[in-house]
């Protein structure tokens, strides 16, 4: 019997068309926007699926793996997995995957964009411009700041933090501290980075601070009112990595007070809602989770997902098994 795979949303054709390629029988949940779970739970009640392919907005629960029984894979079209319950899956011997590929320099690349844009305050001037308000030349318009070197605090030094710190070092002579539950030593021996085991000194030293943890239960409000507090008033906060790592209504009070300078943001603690207040404030850049939206990384992800079913129905165990 061919293998069955529900995929919750339209991804890159070049994932389909592999599970294509192997005979299994894929069918696409037809909605532009996101399923809810009672829709994904409808659909997935309709055939015994033997796979899943979830996208980040999927609440993957009990609830889910008890409408399909018979799927033993949930593929994460996703670096993070926090949109699933592992310890359910685990209990129910369900394998779960991610696509964690060699994409994290679109990711690094929109963080570095991000600092850029606070410090040459490049959307406001752009706004502003856009306008018509942009009179004649002025030596006091839009003052901005340097990054060069300045001092980048890491949090997380993984895959994207590592590759933040190579173009704020390389390219802007920039200081590197960070922060991490483990040692990134070629980071420190090639690119002279200063590892920092507590998170409140990299924040009392940094002038940007960059978050690139995933989201656990010790990373959850991570950098929460009294973590912002301990950042300089003239420095900017950088997150791509997961909204509910940042307490949002906190740092919305914190922005509105002069707590700290800025803050760059492409993920939300509610999303795709945004706490009260955020989208006011001028010493924001707000971007809608589009770090990783290049074509070259949608169709890695898209490969990557892909593969882990391919393996998983092989007898492999796949290699992004979380
Ligand atoms: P990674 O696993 O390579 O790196 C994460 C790092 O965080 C690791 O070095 C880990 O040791 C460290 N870490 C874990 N818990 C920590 C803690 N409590 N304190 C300090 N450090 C801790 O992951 P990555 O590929 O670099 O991705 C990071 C995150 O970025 C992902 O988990 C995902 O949530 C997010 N992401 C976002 C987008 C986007 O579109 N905005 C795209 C891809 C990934």
């Amino acid at each position: 019997m061919n293998k069955k795979v529900f995929v919750t949303r339209k991804i890159p054709d070049l994932g389909i068309d592999m599970l294509k390629a192997k005979g299994y029988e894929v069918d696409i949940y037809p909605g532009d926007s996101a399923p809810t779970q009672k829709q994904i739970i409808k659909y997935l009640k309709k055939k015994p699926y033997d796979a899943v392919v979830t996208l980040l907005t999927d609440c993957i629960d009990a609830k889910v793996f008890d409408a399909v029984p018979t799927a033993k894979i949930f593929a994460n079209y996703a670096v993070g997995f926090d949109n699933i319950d592992l310890e359910e899956a685990k209990k129910r011997g369900i394998t779960v995957t991610n696509t964690p590929g060699n994409y994290s320099i679109c990711v690094a690349e929109h963080a570095i964009a991000l600092m850029l844009g606070l410090t040459t305050r490049m959307v406001e001037a752009d706004s502003f411009t856009k306008k018509g308000r942009y009179k004649g030349w002025s030596p006091n318009i839009f003052i901005g700041s340097d990054l060069t070197s300045k001092t980048l605090g890491l949090i997380g030094a993984g895959r994207i933090g590592e590759k933040v710190a190579i173009i704020a070092s390389k390219g802007f002579g920039m200081n590197i501290i960070y922060c991490d539950i483990k040692r990134n030593e070629s980071l420190e021996e090639n690119y002279g980075a200063r590892f920092i085991p507590m998170v409140e000194e990299v924040l009392r030293e940094a002038d940007v601070v960059s978050l690139h943890v995933p989201l656990l239960d010790s990373t959850h409000h991570l950098m929460d009112a009294s973590r912002l507090k301990m950042m300089k008033k003239t420095a900017f906060l950088i997150n791509t990595s997961r909204g509910p790592v940042v307490d949002e209504k906190a740092l919305v009070k914190a922005l509105q007070e002069g707590v700290i300078a800025g803050a760059g943001l492409d993920v939300y603690e509610f999303e795709p809602k945004l706490v009260p207040g955020l989208v006011k404030l001028s010493n924001t850049i707000l971007t809608p989770h589009i770090a990783s939206a290049r074509e070259s990384a949608r169709n890695e992800m898209a490969r990557l997902a892909a593969q882990n079913v391919i393996d998983f129905f092989d007898g492999k165990i796949p290699s992004n098994k979380v």
